[in-house]
């Protein structure tokens, strides 16, 4: 029988392609990027949880817009207002705690502890969440990498993305990384495309369709995975830079330079 206080961590389905994260035990729930209150205020509802804590990675519409009605239902049905998280370097309406790189959380409820990192790029104060369990580890990243890509740079410049992806490639191999959206199959389709000789990105587009067939999300992966079927962290590996090369040519193949090209690559990519 599982332990009933052991920390549980679920996707909840929002808007076309969004997943918010919900940590809890059995009684407290803490979510990520809660971009719409209504979904998470059924779970919460559903389970008889309360919510304690909002952890934000950047300042976007659908990772936000649920704030305020979250806090408006809090307080209504007469819990204390969760403590809302969020990244120094954005104005965010609700947040009240603001955090950057080499801070730590101590949560009580659900116990659990997390550091926080600056991984700008998407956006320029967007930040990630490690959440050391023991055993599990687990990446909150927001839409700074996801399952075979990576966000769009709206605001930061590629050395700074490449630096924030770097920074996550560090974090240990069996770290489950949980992003904000489900994008996994046309990031393959995109990820084929480059390497389309991978073995190990065939295998996954395998099991993410048979996935996605059956409603099933295609997301935690892990750091260790990512590495092997995410070409935006594989911009030192000579298949990916040549690939890149012969769609761009680069006048320096260094990993910045390969990165910027394949990202607008991407962006293009139908
Ligand atoms: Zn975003
Ligand atoms: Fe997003």
């Amino acid at each position: 029988m599982p332990d009933k206080n052991s920390l549980q961590v679920r996707p909840i389905a929002a808007y076309d392609d969004n997943y918010i994260w919900l940590l809890s035990d059995s009684h407290c729930a803490v979510v990520v990027d809660p971009g719409d209150a209504e979904p998470v205020i059924a779970y919460l509802k559903e389970h008889q949880l309360s919510l304690e804590a909002i952890l934000i990675t950047h300042h976007h519409a659908d990772h936000v817009g649920g704030i305020a009605d979250l806090l408006t239902w809090a307080k209504a049905s007469g819990q204390h207002l969760p403590t809302v998280y969020g990244p120094a370097g954005e104005d965010i309406p609700g947040v009240t705690d603001a955090l950057m790189q080499g801070d730590s959380l101590h949560l009580q409820k659900p116990a659990c502890l997390l550091w926080v990192l600056d991984v700008p790029g998407h956006t320029a104060g967007h930040i990630a969440y490690f959440m050391d369990a023991g055993d599990d580890k687990h990446l909150f990243c927001g839409d700074t990498l996801f399952a075979s890509g990576c966000g769009r740079l709206f605001e930061g410049t590629p050395a700074q993305m490449v630096a924030s992806l770097e920074k996550l490639k560090q974090l240990p191999e069996e770290t489950f990384v949980h992003c904000a959206h489900e994008y996994t199959l046309s990031n393959i389709k995109f990820a084929l495309a480059v390497e389309p000789h991978n073995q190990d990105l065939l295998d996954w587009k395998s099991r993410a369709e048979a996935l996605r067939q059956v409603g099933k999300p295609t997301i935690p992966t892990t750091i260790a995975h990512e590495k092997l079927v995410n070409p935006f962290l594989r911009c030192d590996f000579s298949p990916v830079i040549n690939a890149v090369h012969r769609h761009t040519p680069l006048k320096r193949k260094d990993p910045v330079d390969v990165f910027a090209a394949m990202r607008a690559w991407k962006d293009i990519f139908k």
